[in-house]
């Protein structure tokens, strides 16, 4: 059974979402919510981009540069969830967080505006992207498992 973000459902759901595009500590709004850190760190990877897409507000925030220091934000915890999940030799769990940091730059990039929508665009050519590539590719060296199911997750990017 899938489970219920708490987040999503949280009443002051437009407020916690604003909070973390602002860049306000998970620490800080789950004190302030009442909610745990780790729903808050999985909404925010697994929900926020797609709620910022649909967010009337998406085009302010693009203009306003927020979007991108979001996206990086994003990226970010992606990464660290990527380190945790290689120090605990779980490797799936690696692999579906880059999963969920290639969604994330795609949906970000739509955003704003540099994908149009029927628009094929090689997202591995663009340099944020490779960057980012190379730090998974870094982390997963030793396990080439790991990184074999990652390129296989890129092919279907592309
Ligand atoms: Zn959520």
């Amino acid at each position: 059974m899938a489970q219920k973000c708490t987040v999503c459902s949280h009443e002051s759901i437009k407020e916690i979402n604003k909070a973390l595009i602002n860049g306000v500590a998970i620490r800080k709004i789950s004190e302030q919510f009442g909610l745990t850190p780790s729903s808050i760190h999985r909404h925010r990877v697994s929900h926020l981009p797609e709620t910022l897409v649909k967010a009337k507000e998406a085009k302010e925030v693009c203009e306003s540069g927020e979007l991108w220091t979001e996206m990086v934000s994003l990226k970010t915890t992606c990464i660290e969830i990527l380190d945790k999940a290689k120090e605990m030799g779980e490797f799936q769990a690696a692999v579906s967080a880059i999963g969920q940091a290639i969604k994330i730059v795609v949906v970000m990039l739509k955003v704003q505006g540099e994908l149009k929508k029927d628009q094929h665009v090689n997202i591995s050519l663009l340099p944020e992207f490779l960057e980012f590539k190379e730090i998974c590719f870094d982390v997963l060296s030793d396990y080439p498992d790991a990184k074999a199911a990652l390129i296989d997750k890129l092919k279907n990017t592309q």
